[in-house]
């Protein structure tokens, strides 16, 4: 299954489990709960928050805190087929550089990216358009897609 395959359904459940994973935040320096939700191959649905820390660069993203929850919970290797991004007041919230690169380790080409823009509006933008040019997905590089000798 790609991104492009997902049905409005399963958008909104991504959004809406995105947006309930705001609760969850430790964000008590910026104020800024972030929550994502992220679909596997294989049907299933991880999410996460951010979780801040005093030292700010040993902050997590709720994307990453997702995409560890489904690796390290996870049965078998890891496909992501969408991830939605939501901030608990409703705010724009686009995946950072180092999460489209953490998101694209586990991408085929077509992976969904789904959050509010500036424009306070939902965008999808698939993982090749966040990070052009980027060498590693499932299909193409990725480890888990090489044979070993
Ligand atoms: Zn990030």
């Amino acid at each position: 299954m790609s991104g492009a395959q997902i049905d409005e359904q399963v958008v909104g459940e991504l959004v809406r489990l995105a947006t309930e994973a705001t609760e969850f935040a430790y964000a008590p320096y910026s104020m800024f709960q972030v929550g994502a939700a992220l679909l596997t191959g294989d049907g299933r649905f991880y999410s996460g928050a951010n979780v801040e820390n005093r030292s700010y660069p040993m902050s997590l993203c709720a994307e990453r805190a997702a995409v560890i929850k489904a690796v390290t919970e996870g049965r078998g290797p890891l496909e992501i087929v969408a991830v939605a991004v939501a901030e608990s007041k409703g705010g724009p919230c686009a995946p950072c550089g180092g999460c489209r690169q953490v998101i694209s380790e586990f991408s085929r080409a077509g992976t969904l990216l789904i959050y509010r823009g500036v424009d306070g509006a939902f965008r999808r933008v698939t993982i090749e358009e966040a990070l052009p040019d980027a060498r590693a997905f499932l299909t193409e590089t990725s480890p888990l897609t090489e044979t070993s000798p």
